[in-house]
């Protein structure tokens, strides 16, 4: 349920109707709003008696949420949310182009890159230091030594970071490096993972999982935001699917899914879910064109030499190309 607070109510009528809630067991999470304050009840299992939160000073009214999620839903918090960090809007109307390779192999590469795509428009650089592989004898990332490396990228170019914690053992390590915190497929469901990036104050990048429904993807978003972290930024990668033609299947609906279900900013990455590069501006541009925030694309200056996912990489003149064409795109949409 929200409990819609009325215009002139006061902190004090908010810090109340939150003590009331508590009293009846559950949490009261206000969401302050352009006009108005809400109080949003979580932790219910079933209806929430209205009438003595009705009764109470400065309450306007109580509607209840009719969707599992809450935080993260649109019936909660109607305006769309913009996720600003460093001076960059994600979710605010202008694509946001987060490009890099998949990992770090060194700073040579890691700034070769950077200076490229930061030249042709990236406002943020993507790369790995914790990388989670499907093989355990596969490259397994720098470690602390490629945040190192990250942080050279940033004082550099002035490009935000995104980077991927793998474990509640790297999370504050990455935490200490990164500007956006990933959350990668593999972890979506990792609820203690979840609920320990929603204690920190950086936004959190999350995958959609190989194989989560909409519905699941929202409730690990939630599982952040339910502890206090609100700025989740979504990204959908592909899932699993009967067609092998690609490496997975990107959802494209699930675009327009999320904006109807959640005020969260949803961006896409055509390079995992493609696995393949000649599909990676195809699908860029259907992304843009469906409403996304943005894109996560992998881009590499060698990518035969790449320690990961050398086939899906962008080399440095697509990435150039891949930039005019959504310039492009732009007048037409
Ligand atoms: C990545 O972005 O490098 C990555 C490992 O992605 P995903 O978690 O979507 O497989
Ligand atoms: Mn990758």
């Amino acid at each position: 349920m929200l409990v819609v607070m009325k215009n002139d109510a006061t902190e004090e009528q908010v810090r109340a109707v939150i003590r009331e809630i508590e009293k009846m067991g559950y949490r009261g999470v206000p969401m302050p709003g352009a006009q108005r304050t809400a109080v949003c009840i979580i932790g219910n299992k079933g209806p929430v008696e209205a009438a003595r939160l009705l009764a109470m000073e400065g309450v306007k009214e109580a509607i209840p949420v009719t969707k599992p999620y809450k935080l993260v839903s649109r019936e909660t918090h109607p305006d769309s949310t913009v996720i600003t960090i460093g001076g960059v809007k994600i979710g605010g109307g202008e694509p946001v182009i987060m490009a890099g390779p998949c990992a770090v192999e060194s700073e040579e590469q890691a700034l070769t890159i950077a200076r490229f795509v930061k030249e042709h428009g990236a406002l943020v650089f993507r790369a790995g230091a914790f990388k989670p592989r499907t093989s355990p004898y596969s490259f397994q990332g720098m470690g602390k030594e490629g945040l190192k490396v990250l942080a050279k990228v940033r004082s550099e170019t002035g490009l935000l970071i995104v980077t991927e914690a793998t474990d509640s053992d790297n999370l504050a390590v990455v935490n200490e490096y990164a500007d956006i915190i990933q959350i990668g497929a593999r972890n979506m469901q990792n609820y203690s993972l979840l609920r320990l990036a929603g204690h920190l104050k950086k936004p959190v990048l999350l995958k959609r999982g190989f194989a989560a429904t909409i519905d699941e993807w929202l409730m690990a978003a939630e599982y952040i935001m339910s502890e206090g972290n609100h700025r989740v930024i979504l990204c959908e990668r592909g899932i699993r699917t009967f067609s092998d033609n690609t490496r997975n299947t990107l959802d494209l609906a699930a675009i327009p899914s999320i904006k109807e279900a959640s005020h969260l900013p949803i961006i896409v990455d055509p390079s995992h879910a493609a696995g393949r590069r000649d599909y990676v501006i195809p699908l860029s541009r259907g992304a843009i064109a469906v409403g996304a925030d943005g894109l996560l694309v992998e881009v590499h200056h060698d990518p035969a030499h790449a320690l990961s996912d050398g086939m899906q990489s962008l080399y440095l003149p697509q990435f150039e190309e891949l930039m005019r064409e959504l310039g492009r795109l732009k007048l037409f949409l």
